[in-house]
């Protein structure tokens, strides 16, 4: 199989920790898999680039962070590859080099006191930079030839600095040609993860936390057989740990699946990022660099669809619930156009909606730091069907939670929301709002912040997902 394995900042945050790196490529590739690595910034380090570059652009330029970044480096190579004096001094030679193309363009920027989004990108992708050719020598020293690349040269993307998005064809021109002959001597590349440039050359990032989507983009890009990224978690989960202490891994989840977590605050995958493999139908593994014995969750087009139907339970807190009501709601047309239309200029992402038949009142769940400006705002657009007494009120309501029971098998299955209802009732939890979309893949629900967990609780264990596997 050829494997695209991604390792996440605190997978490589120390010299113990890119060993360890090293050693599961290097296990893997012993196998008789073929191997290629993406990696991201040492844990932290992307932060410290990111702040001095700010910093920077505000005059102040501190060069005694070239010096630490070297340093943090540099202790790495030293445990890494201090016994081979050439290794060593070619590791080093790669870290100054990188960390004086860093310092210059800071001290452009305390010039010019100015950051652009584009120089933000050119300073914040060092990380990696740095990362890479510790990681190549980790393996280098265990047997394996490998070499760092640059995804500058892989990865080839638009020019929205800060979330590029990558252009399919020419990256997987670009990363065949580079990076299939040296798989086909046995080598193991690492490549630099979250950085990519446009087809003009010019550095670009794929957003923070864009590791992964990087490692899936190279994936994709070779038709690789699976993705796996590793983590600091054993995968993905019915239900958040600390909230429900007998919650299990998931074995496998489906895309889709994959995809309502994700957005339900199970941050351990970003969907998009996993959208490139998906296309192609690669599976894609979430693995614990810290306990690699545990087979983690396989993300996959099936996704093993559970009996119970639901598969896993999240919740999303810090939410605010915005309330349009009124009578005269009812038959007036244009008022739900009217007030998306101001979330939307508001540039706020709506994380639920929710009407009843009436048309009395129609709800909605926002961020709670984008809710008070789009309520101000929503008070100014619809002040003549105020006045009017079409709306009698607009309200945000605090301190709310939206809970959703997610899961491919509730399509089709009668009986789930009766069971989620009725393991609510049973807790005392008060519903606010409901919804569930037509793909009937997720119920969400919203209830008092401070229900939140019993809710969260009682439908894990009324779906029995502590037995799940
Ligand atoms: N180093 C980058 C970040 O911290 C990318 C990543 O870690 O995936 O955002
Ligand atoms: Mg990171």
């Amino acid at each position: 199989m050829l494997i695209v394995m991604k390792f996440g900042g605190t997978s490589v945050g120390s010299a113990e920790r890119i060993m360890q790196a090293g050693q599961l490529a290097v296990d893997t590739a012993a196998k008789g898999h073929e191997v290629v690595v993406v990696t991201s910034a040492m844990s932290k380090v992307t932060d410290a680039l990111i702040g001095a570059a700010r910093l920077a652009s505000t005059g102040h330029w501190d060069p005694a962070l070239r010096e630490e970044l070297f340093e943090r480096h540099k202790a790495v190579a030293d445990v890494l590859v201090g016994d081979d004096a050439a290794r060593h001094e070619a590791v080093l030679g790669a870290l100054r080099q990188r960390l004086e193309r860093f310092e210059k363009l800071c001290f452009g920027l305390s010039m010019v006191h100015e950051l652009t989004p584009r120089l933000l990108d050119a300073i914040s992708g060092t990380g990696e930079m740095l990362a890479a050719p510790l990681v190549a020598a980790a393996i280098a020293s265990r047997g394996r030839t490998s070499q760092a690349v640059e995804a500058t040269e892989l990865i080839v993307t638009t020019d929205q600095h800060g979330g590029a998005e990558p252009l399919t064809d020419e990256t997987r021109v670009k990363t065949t040609e580079r990076l299939k002959p040296a798989i086909a001597r046995g080598e193991i590349p690492v490549v630099t993860g979250f950085v990519a440039a446009t087809a003009d050359g010019v550095m670009t990032t794929l957003g923070r936390g864009g590791t992964d989507y990087s490692a899936s983009i190279i994936g994709a890009a070779l038709n690789a057989d699976e993705v796996w990224i590793w983590t600091d978690v054993d995968g993905v989960m019915t239900a958040n740990p600390s909230e429900v202490p007998e919650a299990r891994t998931l074995a496998e989840i489906s895309y889709s699946e994959a995809s309502e977590l994700a957005y339900y605050g199970a941050k351990v995958l970003h969907y998009k990022t996993i959208l490139p493999a998906f296309r192609q139908r690669i599976p894609v593994r979430v693995l614990n660099s810290f306990n690699p014995g545990h087979p983690g969750t396989r993300v996959t087009v099936e996704g093993h669809p559970s009996a119970q139907g639901v598969k896993a339970v999240t919740s999303i807190r810090g939410v605010i619930l915005v309330a349009i009501s009124g009578t005269g709601m009812q038959g007036t047309p244009g008022i739900v156009a009217k007030t998306f239309d101001v979330v939307a200029a508001q540039q706020a992402s709506v994380l639920m909606i929710s009407q009843a038949s009436s048309e009395n009142n129609i709800c909605f769940i926002l961020s709670a730091t984008e809710a008070p400006r789009v309520v101000a705002a929503l008070r100014i657009a619809l002040e003549f069907e105020l006045m009017r007494g079409h709306i009698e009120e607009i309200e945000a309501e605090q301190q709310v939670a939206i809970v959703a029971a997610v899961g491919d098998r509730m399509r089709g299955a009668p009986g789930i929301a009766a069971t989620v209802f009725g393991a609510l009732g049973g807790a005392g939890v008060n519903v606010i709002a409901i919804s569930q979309g037509s793909s009937e893949r997720n119920i969400s629900l919203v209830v008092a912040e401070r229900d939140a967990a019993d809710a969260v609780r009682a439908i894990h264990r009324a779906f029995q997902l502590d037995k799940m596997s």
